[in-house]
Order: structure tokens, then sequence, then C-alpha cells
């Protein structure tokens, strides 16, 4: 894999912080965007559609879907700009690089060429109902019950943690559809428009700012036609889906842009001094190998090479490096580091970072999650 950039890919990138400039003026106003932390996760639709109308979304996609047939690898890069200027990427993520992703590929052609050009003009947000109380890690306990009655699937049970719900069109739903196969076996996967009778949204606060959600599903009919990938085969899709998920990028830049202020603000005052020098200069060490890594795992996933172990090691080493910024940033800046509002040092988000930095090595899987997938796929380890 060569990593020098060419031409055309240093424009691509220009061209995205042109773009996240030019929304600027939406985002000052925006104030949900001004209490989140760690911004990437955050909700704003306005950003999504405004991503949407400049052809931001679907990027990797064909011309006919909505798309400019440009490669992963190119839109991980155009992603960790969207990170460094803190937009609020929550729908873009779940939308188009995760969910979108999977429905490129294992949709029925009708319901691909149905979602995939209205995501790409950010008129169609997707949320990932995978997660239940009983089954996070363990993901393969999920109990969602999908039941095939004439046409249609009837879903009942319960999702929780679900990002972006509370502003979803529509749902990606995994289901247990056999309870006879082995459990990793009896699981499909179903898409539902979010105002189908039975769904039901209630939100929570969550330490980063922004609200979670728990959807709950009661006799949701779904037509048969929207289940992606096989029958009783939904564990692959899940974990292609993931595989995707879990490159970084975003977050990488978020942290950059934090190391950037913290040092411009420390030279300003003088207080740069030799250790902060050298705790800077190790952290953009680890963004390096970190944003390498997110690289490493799209252009795998650009080649159709197994990329679950390669997208592990991005996960892990994006979510501790988020959680490392954000705790030297305070630490560095001192208790001005704490105070909120646009004149605080790093725009005042250092606070915000690390309340909603917490969560980084638990959504997507853990970190000990991401271990596991590395020591099985990548070395082999039993
Ligand atoms: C901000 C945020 C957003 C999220 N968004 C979504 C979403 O949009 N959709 C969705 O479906 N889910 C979402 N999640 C849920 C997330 O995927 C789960 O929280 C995560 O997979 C962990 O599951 P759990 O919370 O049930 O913890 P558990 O699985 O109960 O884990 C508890 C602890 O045990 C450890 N553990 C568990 N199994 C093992 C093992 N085999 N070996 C070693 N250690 C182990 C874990 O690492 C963890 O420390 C989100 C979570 C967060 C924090």
């Amino acid at each position: 894999m060569d990593l020098r950039l060419t031409d055309e890919q240093r424009r691509l990138r220009d061209d995205a912080a042109a773009f996240c400039r030019s929304i600027r003026p939406l985002l000052e106003t925006d104030e949900e965007w001004r209490r989140q932390g760690m911004l990437s996760d955050g909700d704003s639709v306005e950003v999504n559609t405004a991503l949407g109308r400049a052809g931001w979304i679907g990027m990797s996609w064909p011309a006919e879907l909505g798309g400019r047939g440009l490669s992963r690898l190119d839109a991980t890069l155009v992603e960790e700009v969207f990170g460094y200027h803190w937009l609020p990427l929550s729908s873009y993520l779940l939308s188009y690089k995760t969910i979108g992703a999977a429905l490129e590929r294992f949709a029925p052609p009708g319901l691909r060429d149905a979602l995939l050009p209205p995501i790409a003009r950010g008129e169609l947000v997707f949320c990932q109902g995978f997660s239940e109380p009983g089954a996070g890690s363990d993901l393969g306990a999920l109990t969602t019950r999908a039941v095939r009655r004439g046409d249609s699937f009837v879903v009942d049970g319960q999702k929780i943690w679900t990002s972006s719900a509370q502003l979803a069109d529509w749902i990606y739903l995994a289901v247990r559809t056999s309870a006879e196969e082995p459990k990793h076996r009896g699981i499909s996967v179903l898409v539902a428009p979010m105002d189908t009778p039975g769904i039901e949204v209630r939100t929570f606060p969550t330490l980063g700012g922004g609200v979670l959600c728990e959807v709950f599903l009661d006799g949701v009919e779904v037509p048969a036609a929207n289940l992606v990938g096989e029958l009783h085969g939904g564990w692959r899709v899940l974990m292609y889906t993931l595989d995707f998920e879990r490159i970084t990028a975003e977050k990488v830049g978020g942290a950059v842009w934090v190391l950037d202020g913290v040092e411009g603000w420390l030279r300003e005052r003088g207080q740069l001094d030799r250790a902060a020098r050298e705790r800077v200069a190790r952290l953009r060490g680890e963004a390096a190998a970190a944003r390498l890594l997110s690289l490493r795992a799209a252009d795998a996933l650009d080649r159709e090479a197994p990329a679950s172990h390669l997208s592990a090691m991005a996960k892990l080493a994006g979510a501790r490096l988020v959680q490392r910024t954000a705790a030297a940033a305070v630490e560095l800046l001192g208790p001005e580091g704490l105070a909120e509002g646009a004149a605080a040092p790093v725009g005042g988000r250092a606070a915000g970072m690390v309340r909603a930095s917490v969560g980084s090595t638990v959504a997507g899987g853990t970190s000990e999650i991401q271990q596991l997938v590395i020591a099985r796929r990548g070395l082999g380890l039993r």
C-alpha cells in the first residue's frame, strides 16, 4: 500500500476542508453541536443535508447509486478531514460509512436502488439496532425475534444504546429468525422505516452531552423483501457492517485538531515546556499510527481482502487515542482547559471531549472485543 497521497487525493481533501469551512456558520448557531463533546458522534440534520447536497455522502458508490465512484480509502481520507473540523457525523457514519456499505453489498437490488440514492442526497438517515439489554459484546445472544407470516416478518423485542434513532428514518435491525440453529447462524438482518406501527423510541442523556435511545419493537410488520443478505445468514452481514464501523479516521482527525489547539494555546502563553512538547509529540505519533491503521483497513476493504482484524486494530487505536488526547488536553491546559465556550482553550471542547471519549472504547465493540478479534482473526489464536 503506497502511503503517499496522489495529487487527486490532496485536492479531494482540500475540497473537503473548504466545504467544512463553508458550513461553519451552520454549526455556530447549532446549540446541540456546541453542547456535544466528541463531535464526530454528534447529530445535526442540517449538516447531514448539507453533506448530501454537496456530494459528500456515498462517495464510494457508483454514480447510478448517487456516488462518485471513489475508493473507501479516499472516503476515509475525507472522513479524517471532517473529523478535524469536528462535524457532527453520526448520521453520515451510520447511514453511509457503516450500514450503507453493507446495503450496497448485501441488499437485494430493488431495495439497494431505493435506499442508497436518498442516503447519498442526505435525505434518508439510518440507525443501527444491534445491541440489546442482554446482548452487547456477545451479539450472538440477541433475542429480538422475527417470525415469518405471509409476505412479512413480524418483529418483537428491544434494542438499546441505539445512536440517532430519535431522528432516523429507517432502522437496520439484527433479529433472530431461527431458534433451532446455533446462535450465530439463526440471525438475519432486516430494514424498516421508523414510522412502521409498533416501533417506539425513548431517548436518554449520555455523558457526552447527546442522547442515546432504546427502541421497542412490538408486532412490527416488515416486508420479507426488506431482508438484507440471506435468511439466517445475517451474522456475515453484521460482521461486514462492523468492519466499516470500526474504521476511525474521523476520530483521529478530531484528536489532531485538539493537539494543534493545545500546542498553539500553550505556545502563545510561553507555556510549551519540554514535558508538554514531549506529551503532544507522543500523542501525534499515536495519531499517525491510528490514521495508518484506518487507511490500511479501508484499503483491505477496497481489495475485498479480510479486514476484520485490521478494522479492530484501527478501532482500538482510535478509541484509545481520543481518550488519551482528551485527558492530556485538560491536564496540559490546567483549570482553564475545563472552561466551555468559544473563548476558552480549544474552543471550550476539552472537557466535553473527556466526557464523550469514555464511550469511545465501548461503542462499536469494546476494546477487549477488538483485542479478541485481533487475536483470533489476525494472529490465528484460539
Ligand atoms: C456512545 C455509544 C453509542 C452506541 N451506539 C450503538 C448503536 O448505534 N447501535 C447499537 O446496536 N449499539 C450501540 N452501542 C452499544 C455498544 O455496541 C455496546 O455497548 C458494546 O458492544 C458493549 O456491549 P455492552 O454494553 O452490552 O457491554 P457488555 O457486553 O456487557 O460488556 C461489559 C464488559 O465486559 C467485557 N467483556 C464482555 N465480553 C468479554 C469477553 N469475551 N472477553 C473480555 N471482556 C469481555 C466488555 O469489554 C466490557 O468491559 C453504543 C454504545 C455507546 C457507548
